[in-house]
């Protein structure tokens, strides 16, 4: 395997800290032990998160191309244009965003604050657009092309999670070689990793990075977009040209792909009441936040796995904590009492 061969703009503080979860793991019974990789504090811009990790790759593109402005979509609290925001101002770049209608959730104040608040204070010229949810590409993110460059731009394309870009996988190969040196210095390796799963580049690039030591199946995606299908086909998808990109030596197949589709209901970007107490539970166990639209999901899915003893007595189990936190305030109303 060949990661080293891509060129990378460091975006984040380097290696993520992996934390043990020591309440939460001895509040399910302690036989299995729970760790937090800390992905939603790797950078200082923003917060950052996993499209950070992911734009590392991808912006030597924008850079070398002499692009002037970063245009990318998402849905009205996206964390993805949150972090082009804060990528394009870093870099002195331009940044349109189209935010499109996702989610059917009206908190009075849904598009004014989060993470469509912080794009805002960036500098971002952002667009809101009443299209519903889909993650490929769409008609407004082309007219918000157009745009750019009847005004002399030239704009760089950032789709949907980073994840119909050809390299919008390697950021989380990326993930896995940094997991095998802190197994490494920690003297023991995690037999499963678990991870959310919508737009699929961060399963799919992890699912590359693991199967070079012959764990991929041991990534655990627990589907968020409430659509499993669409999200497997896209993981699929995605690994195949990943794997190709950096010379994996085998092909992915369906059978490297685990998706538990079991937890991303009632819809994207709503919780379920078992998301609300995996938030609940994780946030009072461990301080540590998780979002309703993401993370929530996953903590959800983890803790239920061990309360029905899924993962075998003695394993360690690594949560890939993807950021997202700033979205919580765009759902003040469910937490009002907590
Ligand atoms: C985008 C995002 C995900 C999903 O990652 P994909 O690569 O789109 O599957 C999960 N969690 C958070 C916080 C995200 O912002």
């Amino acid at each position: 395997m060949n990661l080293q061969k891509f060129a990378r703009h460091s975006l984040t503080f380097g290696p993520t800290p992996i934390q043990p979860l020591k309440r939460l793991s001895a509040h399910l019974g302690g036989e299995v032990q729970l760790y937090a990789k800390r992905e939603d504090c790797n950078s200082g811009l923003a917060f950052g998160g996993n499209k950070t990790r992911k734009l590392e790759y991808l912006i030597p593109e924008a850079i070398e191309g002499g692009y002037d402005t970063l245009v990318s979509i998402g849905g009205i609290q996206s964390n993805q244009t949150r972090q082009v925001a804060a990528v394009a101002a870093h870099l002195g770049m331009k940044c349109v965003l189209v935010q499109e209608n996702w989610v059917n959730y009206a908190d009075a104040v849904y598009d004014r604050v989060g993470n469509i608040e912080l794009s805002r204070i960036m500098g971002a010229d952002v667009r809101l657009d009443a299209s519903g949810f889909d993650i490929g590409i769409r008609k407004s993110w082309e007219e918000a092309m157009d745009g750019v460059r009847r005004a002399g731009g030239k704009p760089f394309p950032i789709p949907a999670g980073c994840s119909e870009h050809p390299k919008g996988g390697l950021g989380f190969v990326g993930f896995a070689e940094e997991v095998r040196q802190q197994e490494a210095e920690l003297g023991f390796k995690f037999d499963y990793i678990v991870v959310c799963s919508v737009t699929g580049s961060t399963q799919a690039g992890m699912v590359v990075g693991f199967a070079a030591d012959g764990r991929a199946d041991r990534v655990i995606g627990i589907d968020a977009s409430a659509k499993p299908q669409q999200t497997f086909d896209q993981v699929l998808r995605i690994a195949k040209n990943t794997a190709n990109l950096v010379e994996l030596g085998r092909d992915i197949t369906d059978k490297d792909i685990v998706l538990d589709t079991r937890f991303g209901g009632p819809e994207y970007g709503l919780p379920s009441e078992g998301t609300l107490e995996a938030i609940r539970l994780c946030a009072r166990q461990e301080g540590m936040l998780t979002d309703p639209v993401y993370e929530g999901k996953s903590m959800h899915g983890m803790i239920e796995m061990v309360r029905q003893r899924e993962f075998p007595s003695g394993s360690r189990v690594l949560y890939a904590h993807l950021g997202g936190v700033p979205a919580l305030s765009a759902y003040s109303y469910i937490f009002r009492n907590g």
